[in-house]
């Protein structure tokens, strides 16, 4: 990934009027329409919107997969990583192989990163599950491996479309407290696409609302919660009610 930045900022990404296009002999969409926030250095971010709100196209353009048509997006970033909602595994590989793909790719050697997927594995709760295959884990178990496949690299960004949302509620609360604790202990930077309004408050500093047709930010709200969250205080359900209140607003 390039590093766009002549100088160090505390921002991790800076996107300004950023519009894209999809434009194919069948339609042209205007995805993306000035698109403008920026995600602070080890902040947990998340967008929240409805379908066809080009809440994944944002995330291939930050991460340079798709080219935007006009706007600025400046990343000072190095190693972003990103986990998907339908986890993305080689169904071929089993957890171990699954996590240091990557790392072979990169060129490191069988026992090293052999060593470093063991510990991912482990971060997220895996340890003895390394030689099963995708198809012999639940779904919490695959997007864990997606999510260990992702820190192998050590991200300092990490971006993470919708996923929690093929999980059943007790399996993505185990996991959201997972992902609280190792984004604690990795410093990094996560923006994350969130389906659920209790789930953007509980971890987000920043909520970005999206709408669509054509794809753009309605509204920034900041979550100043103290953290540790407390799921059931007053506090907690006012934040709920104002955002619930912004999206109502917009849709
Ligand atoms: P979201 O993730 O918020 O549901 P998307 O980023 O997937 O939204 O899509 C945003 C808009 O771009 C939608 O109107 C969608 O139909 C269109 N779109 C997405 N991918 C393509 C593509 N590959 N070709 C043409 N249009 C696309
Ligand atoms: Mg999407």
């Amino acid at each position: 990934m390039p590093n766009d930045m002549s100088h160090s900022s505390d921002m991790a990404l800076v996107l300004s009027r950023v519009s894209a296009r999809f434009n194919d002999e069948k339609k042209n969409v205007l995805a993306l329409k000035d698109i403008s926030f920026s995600l602070p250095k080890g902040s947990f971010v998340s967008i929240i919107g409805p379908s066809g709100a080009g809440k994944s196209t944002l995330m291939r353009v930050i991460l340079g997969l798709m080219e935007h048509e006009s706007g600025e997006v400046v990343r000072d970033f190095e190693r972003p990583a990103m986990v998907f909602q339908n986890y993305a595994l080689f169904p071929w590989l089993n957890a171990r192989d699954n996590v240091a793909f990557g790392l072979r790719m990169s060129g490191m050697d069988r026992k090293k990163r052999e060593h470093i997927a063991c510990e991912k594995l482990k971060e997220v709760g895996l340890e003895r599950l390394e030689d099963h295959y995708p198809s012999q884990l639940s779904g919490g178990q695959r997007q864990r491996v997606g999510l260990a496949r992702a820190l192998a690299i050590s991200p300092d960004l990490l971006i993470m479309d919708e996923p929690f949302s093929n999980l059943d509620t007790i399996t993505s609360e185990s996991l959201k407290a997972d992902l609280l604790r190792i984004w604690r202990s990795y410093g990094m930077t996560i923006l994350m696409v969130n389906h659920l309004i209790p789930d953007a408050i509980e971890l987000s500093d920043q909520i970005i609302v999206m709408e669509a047709h054509p794809g753009r930010v309605e509204k920034t709200l900041s979550v100043d919660l103290p953290r540790p969250r407390d799921v059931r205080g007053p506090q907690f359900f006012k934040e709920v009610d104002v955002l619930t209140e912004v999206i109502r607003k917009v849709s």
